[in-house]
């Protein structure tokens, strides 16, 4: 299950992974959890039309259990490459593991939650909206307050002119480039830092 969604959508949601509904129908946030992602949508002016909606793993975990730092690993690249293809304007991590792994930084969804940075994936600079996971919200009702109040900021975050992006600077911000000689033959830094030793990613 890759994704579903509008393809030309600012805004994108990444998920953790699909759940035995997404499974069998092929497309993400179909369960409870996505109905609730669904209202809170419409609640801001939005649907699910206008939007892309991606997962950090593409494979059911087994007996829904949290995806293993392995699997978050072999999906990485494939999810950066949505994000390159979509060009989202702004992308909200739903929950931990996909703000974890967006930002490459173990600090918990409980941190950071409704507050935006700017991030560079590949080649397309988003800005990231770590928000709670809606299913959260479904055994805990004051969390659907706090999701509520996250969301009722993304039209104002939508609305910001697009975040600057890599490549874009004009001549006169061009440093000098040093001789041809003196050039590194290093490899080109890749999205999110290069992948150091795989962190295990717990829940908070
Ligand atoms: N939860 C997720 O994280 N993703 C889905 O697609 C469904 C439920």
């Amino acid at each position: 299950m890759f994704g579903a969604g509008n393809a030309n959508a600012d805004l994108m949601f990444v998920g953790e992974a699909p759940g035995a509904s997404e499974d069998e129908q092929g497309v993400p946030f179909v369960g409870r959890a996505g109905k609730l992602l669904e209202t809170l949508l419409k609640e801001i002016g939005m649907e699910r039309n206008d939007v892309f909606i991606a997962n950090v793993l593409k494979c059911r975990p087994p007996g829904n259990r949290d995806p293993l730092p392995i699997e978050i690993e072999n999906c990485r690249e494939y999810l950066y490459r949505q994000v390159e293809l979509i060009q989202p304007r702004a992308i909200c991590s739903l929950g931990n593991f996909s703000t974890k792994l967006l930002r490459d930084d173990p600090t918990g969804i409980t941190r950071l939650h409704g507050r935006p940075q700017e991030l560079t994936l590949g080649r397309r600079t988003v800005r990231l909206y770590p928000i709670f996971h809606p299913a959260a919200a479904l055994y805990t009702p004051r969390m659907l307050e706090t999701l509520r109040e996250d969301f009722s900021r993304l039209p104002a975050l939508l609305a910001l002119p697009e975040a600057p992006q890599p490549g874009t600077d004009s001549i006169e911000d061009m440093p000098e480039l040093p001789p041809a000689s003196a050039a590194p033959a290093g490899k080109a830094r890749q999205a999110g830092g290069e992948p150091d030793a795989v962190d295990q990613l717990g829940l908070f």
